[in-house]
């Protein structure tokens, strides 16, 4: 059933007539109940500093768990969301609640949060304000507060997003790249946008380390996005060869499922004091 519900969910073309309206507008009805009953949940995955096995944070993941379709992926649900204006509603749940859940943990030495935005809540003349908003009343150094935006939403409106970002700059919190490499990956876009972090998207890393080919793409993205002073995260790490890799070519932060996966808060963080042991043990204290 699922399975069907999201090809209908990515069909978007074609979306609007046949047997998927049905089954498309129960969902976007189930989400709307599910958002204002409190429903959704986050799990948080680690990013992980590659110099010193150091966790600088998670990035926090929307899950929607439908009382009858059991879990329903973001991929899934959030482009039905994106259709109306539910989408400002769980954006603006997904950065209160990461910001609350993050900042009730930094007793475990300083944790950042990066959080995904879609297009819709960066075009809301309001998330400047709430996410300001959210940082005081939690508590959160700025700085520790990350929005991961992707290339084509940076494309689509180039005037606001830049607008948008220098409001969120002088705030104080970061901006991430999140998929660089999965569309046009234009040089041109990473100079034009004040990013500070840019994301390599896990097809960067399918075919490595055997490729040659992947090797030199890879190498030239983080040598490219370092030229512009941006730090590289690489995302979908699933392997110690990879990782050797990304750390023969200097690429500053990884995450993936070689660390962890995502997970709920009180597992993320008792996961954090076993790395913290392990990386004790082995490297002689890591946290401060
Ligand atoms: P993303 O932001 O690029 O997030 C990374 C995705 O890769 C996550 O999928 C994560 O679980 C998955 N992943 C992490 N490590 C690995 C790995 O080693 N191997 C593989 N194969 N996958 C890995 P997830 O949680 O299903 O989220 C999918 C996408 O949904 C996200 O991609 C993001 O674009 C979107 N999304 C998730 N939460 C939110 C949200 O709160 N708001 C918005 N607007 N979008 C969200
Ligand atoms: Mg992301
Ligand atoms: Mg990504
Ligand atoms: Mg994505």
């Amino acid at each position: 059933v699922l399975a069907v519900l999201c090809s209908v969910t990515g069909d978007h073309a074609g979306a609007g007539v046949g047997r998927g309206t049905g089954a498309r507008s129960r969902m976007k009805r189930d989400l709307g109940i599910a958002t204002q009953n409190g429903l959704l949940d986050l799990h948080y995955q680690p990013q992980i500093r590659l110099s010193d096995e150091h966790i600088i944070g998670f990035e926090a993941l929307a899950r929607w768990q439908h009382p009858v379709l059991g879990d329903v992926a973001p991929d899934c649900f959030i482009p039905v969301a994106e259709e109306t204006d539910l989408i400002l509603e769980i954006g603006r749940w997904v950065i209160s609640k990461a910001v609350e859940d993050i900042a009730s943990h930094q007793n475990r030495g300083q944790l950042a949060v990066a959080v995904n935005v879609s297009p819709a809540q960066f075009y809301d003349p309001e998330l400047v304000d709430h996410v300001g908003r959210t940082l005081k009343e939690h508590d959160l150094p700025p700085e520790l507060l990350e929005l991961e935006i992707t290339e084509s939403m940076a494309l689509e409106n180039e005037e606001v997003v830049c607008a948008g970002m220098a409001a969120l700059h002088d705030l104080g919190i970061k901006i991430a790249m999140d998929d660089f490499g999965s569309g046009y990956s234009n040089i041109a876009t990473l100079k034009q946008f004040s990013f500070d972090r840019l994301k390599l998207d896990r097809s960067f890393l399918a075919d490595l380390p055997t490729s040659e080919a992947g090797q030199a793409a890879i190498s030239n993205a983080i040598r490219m996005g370092k030229g512009l002073g941006l730090e590289i995260i690489a995302e979908g790490v699933e392997t110690g060869s990879q990782l050797d890799l990304l750390r023969a070519l200097d690429c500053d932060y990884a995450q993936g499922f070689f660390y962890a996966a995502p997970m709920p808060i009180d597992d993320a963080m008792a996961w954090l004091v076993q790395h913290d042991a392990a990386g004790s043990a082995k490297f002689g204290g890591l946290r401060t």
